[in-house]
């Protein structure tokens, strides 16, 4: 790998926005994706593991549905499937860009993926392939924030890596407050208080507890991914 690489192994979260381009958008835009699948081609040729958490999003998310009259649990697994769809679509993305992947789910869908198996995702990433983590942690009332924390505990990720919609944290709403000013640095505890609109306080725990190193940055410009990867002080670093 590239030796001035300050992250080796990395777990990036992508919202299901980030593959329907727009805010709130629906549905996957195949270009949005060709886009994405050559950053992450380009990141993937300087030696980085990478493994993939998906959302879903941009297709179904749980809490609409519940708050549309919906069992929670019914409603959140739908929403479990709707990330799946995302991880092929990824997947198609990146074996265009000749990058290799594998998709492991968190609820068995045979035919289309792998099972979610720890040592088999590592083993994935030392040989060099992108591991594309669907189902979200396969249970109801979590969200894929969550799953992205505990899969990059478990696969003893260097960092997660958290794309976002704006540059990092902001000490307030940025979209209320036009002076609202992004943090560069900050630790667990404030990132607990301050992170509304960035993660859930179970992902964020998660992190805190664990000592995860998180990464917020801007998805939509090009290249961040390999800024951050090399350690350029960009968006929000989250750390003891
Ligand atoms: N979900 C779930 N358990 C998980 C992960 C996700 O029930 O461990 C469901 C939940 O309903 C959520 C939906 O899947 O709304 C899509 O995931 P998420 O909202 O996290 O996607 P994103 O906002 O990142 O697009």
């Amino acid at each position: 790998s590239h030796p001035a690489l300050k992250y080796h192994r990395i777990v990036l979260k992508l919202s299901g926005e980030a593959l329907s381009g727009a805010d709130g958008g629906f549905g996957i835009q195949p270009d949005m994706l060709g886009n994405l699948a050559a950053e992450l081609a380009e990141v993937h040729a300087l030696g980085v593991q990478i493994a993939i958490v998906v959302g879903g999003g941009n297709i179904f998310r749980g809490l609409k549905g519940s708050a549309a009259g919906m069992d929670r649990a019914q409603s959140d697994y739908m929403g479990m499937l709707a990330t799946v769809i995302n991880a092929l679509a990824m997947q198609d993305a990146l074996e265009k860009a000749n990058v290799p992947t594998r998709v492991q789910t968190a609820i068995q869908i045979s035919q289309v993926a792998e099972p979610y198996i720890r040592r088999r995702a590592i083993r994935h990433l030392e040989k060099g392939r992108v591991v594309i983590f669907a189902g979200g942690t396969g249970n109801p009332y979590f969200s894929t924030d969550t799953a992205a924390a505990l899969r990059a505990m478990e696969i003893h990720a260097d960092a997660l890596f958290k794309a976002t919609k704006v540059e990092g944290v902001y000490d307030r709403d940025p979209a209320r407050f036009p002076d609202a000013e992004m943090v560069t640095k900050m630790s667990f505890d404030r990132f607990l208080t301050e992170r509304i609109g960035v993660m859930d306080s179970t992902a964020a725990t998660l992190c805190r507890d664990n000592g995860l190193t998180i990464r917020v940055f801007k998805m939509a410009t090009r290249g961040n991914i390999k800024r951050v990867v090399f350690g350029d002080p960009i968006g929000t670093i989250v750390e003891a």
